[in-house]
């Protein structure tokens, strides 16, 4: 089960290029500082080195990196955290100070050419793997790239697979980790250990696709514009400026880069087709993004050549950054295996699909359409083998569960503002694993629904309870069928007792599924009509059984009279008041192929609402689902039956008494 990958996408070019590289590898090696680093030949040559980088497996804790992932300031905590402790004394704080004077510092004799190549790439694993992706409500997803071998951590903000593709942000950690010893020839000259070590974390900043800005650790920044490179100190203090070649563009653009004039029309042709779909669904997709991001890391490679050079150490830092990202890039595009969970596909819309898998970690982004108190409900099942889910929201996790062996279900309510979710699914490494899960957002159907219900209970007339307004809409409204009075078939029996005494109990019952496949949940009424009518023609009731009726919008219905006996509760229907939620509120295995309902914050406020209305009119004392009285019952389902306490708790009614 192979999806579109988006980076792999990107990278898709380059892998064509990379079998047999072992043989060329000499020959890419002097083809490389012939065509420099962006060429093909070059790119495939790194790929083929990139075991000499593996490092002892770091002990880094995975969940830690995410969970920090969600604060927005890293970067200024990293700037105090090296301001304190400073990796490295400038050598050479002054521009343009003759590189001679300069102190050297480690083992490797400096010895500087004017252009250099600097196979950089060399040192990274290419074990990187996604080990999340967060969708923020600005559209942009999060994706962090982690080396289970070394701890080192990539991390790109991209926008969602469905726009005009664009990379915001790309950092790096740990690369001061990288043994010198594992480069080669000019690069193992041109590099000194002191400076791999300042280059511990750095962040590039792209506007319109196009490098922006280089910032290290330390506040050292590299502003990239129009043709040059402006390097300025911690403290804002321009240290050199950079002219590029024409070579590279008067305005440091892509698509005056050095390019083949192939990838230049495929570039323009992918800026063109910016339809989400269009990007989403193509078969170019990776084409697209791979060309993109191809353009990127050779440009990118070129200027930290250039860079790398400089007699000032600052900018030549600058360089070895641009280098080593340039590098990442290009591991990540030639490598299937790191880059396969991100996904390209645009994020659904939240009840679109049902996910499963196996020994997998599989992250999905889910839409969730505009709307108030919107809730995202997260179903899954594991099976026998424990497998772990995690719910994100805007980059924060909302909610996780495993490694267990469960099926269960959450609801969530998102901020108005939300605009995606991501889930996580980490299944369990024994390949045996199954698992599948669901995300509903209840909220953005029944959002729709809101303006009618506000119409309507306009036209209402309010009941008034404990001083609340509770609307509750009349059999006339929604045109119920009368009731058989005179079937001696049918039970149709009027309480002949003073009702405030003889109605103690509430019980609640949910619709089940009988419901689900015929109702539109935004007409006023029509789930009530398809109980009332499943009574009266199915089961030979003179009338719908229950006394109210609740939707998931939160609409209260007037059932059978209550004056007179309900008929939902076997052999014990006196003083019991029947309410039934409208909605299959039961979680059976087996059953997902019709996808159960929740319950909503709107379904659940109207229904302690009508039992307190009730309570201020009769003198009710117990409150329970349909399975505790009639205990052969599935009903009222066990979602309903998981809030049953809540509600006796909050409502102060106490456990109702068996029937049977
Ligand atoms: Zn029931």
């Amino acid at each position: 089960m192979r999806r579109f990958r988006l980076w792999a996408i990107a990278l898709i070019s380059f892998i064509a290029v990379t079998g047999g590289a072992t043989l060329k590898k000499s020959l890419s090696l002097s083809l490389c500082g012939l065509l420099g680093f962006n060429s093909l030949v070059c790119s495939a040559n790194f790929s083929d080195d990139r075991a000499n980088a593996a490092m002892p497996p770091a002990s880094r804790n995975l969940t830690t990196v995410v969970a920090a992932n969600g604060d927005a300031n890293s970067t200024n905590r990293r700037n105090e955290a090296l301001t304190s402790t400073p990796a490295w004394l400038p050598e050479n704080p002054l521009p343009d100070a003759p590189p001679a004077e300069q102190p050297t510092i480690g083992d490797i004799p400096r010895i500087r050419k004017p252009q250099v190549n600097l196979n950089l790439q060399q040192t990274l694993p290419t074990d990187f793997r996604v080990s999340s992706q967060m969708p923020f409500s600005s559209g942009k997803r999060e994706i962090v790239m982690v080396s289970p071998s070394t701890g080192k951590e990539q991390k790109y903000t991209v926008n969602l697979p469905g726009a005009r593709f664009q990379i915001y942000e790309a950092e790096f950690k740990d690369i001061g980790a990288i043994d010198s010893s594992n480069l080669t020839g000019t690069a193992r000259q041109v590099i000194e250990t002191t400076e791999l070590q300042s280059l511990s974390e750095f962040k590039l900043d792209f506007q319109n696709n196009q490098l922006s800005e280089v910032i290290l650790a330390d506040g050292t920044r590299g502003e990239f514009r129009q043709g040059r490179a402006v390097i300025q100190s911690p403290d804002g203090q321009p240290l050199e400026t950079i002219e590029f070649s024409q070579a590279i563009g008067t305005d440091g653009s892509l698509a005056a880069s050095p390019k083949s004039a192939g990838q230049q029309v495929r570039q323009q042709e992918w800026q063109t087709s910016d339809s989400a779909a269009t990007l989403a669904s193509s078969p170019n997709c990776s084409n697209t993004v791979g060309s993109l991001l191809g353009n990127l890391a050779g440009t990118m490679a070129t200027q930290g050549n250039r860079l790398a050079a400089s007699k000032t150490e600052k900018t030549r830092i600058v360089g070895l950054a641009l280098s080593f990202a340039s590098g990442a890039l290009k591991n990540n595009a030639n490598s299937r295996e790191s880059l396969q969970e991100v996904t390209c596909e645009a994020p659904v819309q939240c009840d679109e699909k049902r996910v499963s898998g196996g020994s997998e970690i599989r992250t999905d982004l889910f839409q969730v359409p505009a709307g108030i108190d919107r809730q995202v409900t997260l179903e899954y099942e594991f099976f026998e083998i424990p497998d772990t889910i995690e719910l994100y929201y805007d980059g924060n996790q909302l909610f996780s569960d495993g490694p267990k062996s469960s099926r269960h279900r959450r609801a969530f309510t998102l901020p108005d503002t939300a605009e995606y979710v991501g889930v996580k699914l980490t299944g369990n490494t024994n390949p045996d694993t199954e698992w599948w899960y669901v995300v509903s957002c209840s909220g953005t159907a029944i959002a729709q629904c809101h303006d009618n219900y506000a119409e309507l209970s306009l036209n209402n007339e309010a009941i008034v309870a404990n001083e609340t307004q509770i609307n509750i809409i009349s059999r006339e409204e929604w045109q119920a069928r009368k009731p058989i009075k005179d079937d001696p078939n049918r039970s149709y029996e009027a309480y002949t007792e003073p009702l405030k005494s003889v109605l103690d109990t509430i019980v609640v019952h949910h619709a089940g599924d009988n419901l689900l496949e015929r109702r539109d949940i935004c007409i006023v009424g029509q789930e009530m009509q398809i109980v009332q009518n499943y009574h009266m023609k199915e089961t030979n009731r003179a009338d719908i059984g229950y006394h109210f009726g609740i939707d998931m919008v939160g609409r209260i219905y007037e059932g059978r009279d209550i004056k007179i006996k309900g008929s939902h509760v076997a052999q014990g229907n006196t003083g019991k008041i029947g309410i039934v939620l409208l909605a299959d509120l039961d979680e059976r295995i087996g059953d997902f192929e019709i996808e159960d309902d929740s319950i909503t914050s709107e379904m659940e406020n109207s229904l302690l609402l009508l039992i307190e209305h009730l309570k201020s009119k009769y003198d009710i004392e117990y409150l329970g689902g349909h399975r505790e009285l009639n205990q052969d019952r599935q009903c009222p389902g066990t979602l309903t039956m998981e809030r049953m306490e809540d509600w006796r708790s909050i409502t102060k009614l106490k456990d109702p008494k068996p029937v049977n």
